[in-house]
């Protein structure tokens, strides 16, 4: 196998031409490009491991998740019906031309078949805390005007996507809303039995368990209607 810690990896043939943003990156031994949030082990990047100190420090910061370069006023997520719903990201803002270069050359959103691995993942204690997320059916790429705050219990980024433009793609190709909002109508269904099945959060008692289930399903319902309003037919 090849060393990452050579400093002239080639770029891989057939991959799309790079951004600028993109061009400053690290290529790695298969010659994809190092995203600037992977995880580093023994100096070799995993990109399934989200560097979480990356994510938060580049929300804070306002630079790009996957080049570091400062954003400049843009913030691009690329996240899955669910997300979208309950606009929330797990990974940092992104430029535009960064989100969808990863959309066109990330093997995991390319692949229908894709799964998450988790063998083979570097032997450290902060990965077994790590979800590696599900692949989803879709992503929407959404650009989001105002600020992003930071849930750092959850390490999750909270944004408000009222004033966000979506865009939408499957398997590495862009689609319509009106093919996207299928996939959405699914999430809803699949969030509120999230919900029903779940556990109960410790801050909820025993006695306030199913309003609070009832309240959370018609929380889902309501903002997934206020999304399907603003992506259109
Ligand atoms: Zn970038």
């Amino acid at each position: 196998m090849e060393s990452e810690n050579k400093t002239a990896n080639t770029y891989a043939k057939g991959l799309p031409e790079r951004p600028d943003h993109i061009m400053r990156l690290p290529v790695d031994g298969r010659g994809y490009p190092v995203p600037y949030f992977a995880s580093y082990f023994d100096g070799k990047p995993d990109f399934r491991v989200i560097d979480r100190d990356k994510v938060i420090a580049t929300a804070t910061g306002k630079c790009c998740t996957i080049c570091g370069g400062p954003l400049n006023g843009e913030a691009y997520f690329a996240v899955g019906p669910k997300a979208l719903i309950l606009t929330c990201a797990t990974d940092g803002p992104s430029h535009k031309d960064c989100i969808e270069y990863a959309i066109r050359t990330c093997p995991f959103i390319l692949n229908p078949n894709a799964r998450a691995r988790r063998s083979g993942l570097p032997e450290h204690p902060a990965i077994r805390e790590q979800a590696i997320p599900e692949r989803p059916p879709i992503y929407g790429v959404v650009s989001v005007r105002g600020d992003v705050k930071i849930d750092n219990s959850h390490i999750t980024i909270l944004c408000s996507w009222d004033q966000a433009d979506y865009r939408f793609s499957k398997d590495g190709k862009w689609i319509e809303p009106a093919e996207a909002r299928p996939f959405i109508e699914t999430a809803i269904g699949e969030l509120q039995a999230e919900i029903e099945n779940g556990p109960r959060p410790p801050a909820i008692p025993e006695e306030k368990f199913e309003s609070w289930k009832a309240a959370c399903k018609t929380d889902i319902k309501t903002r997934a209607e206020r999304l399907l309003a603003q992506i259109g037919p």
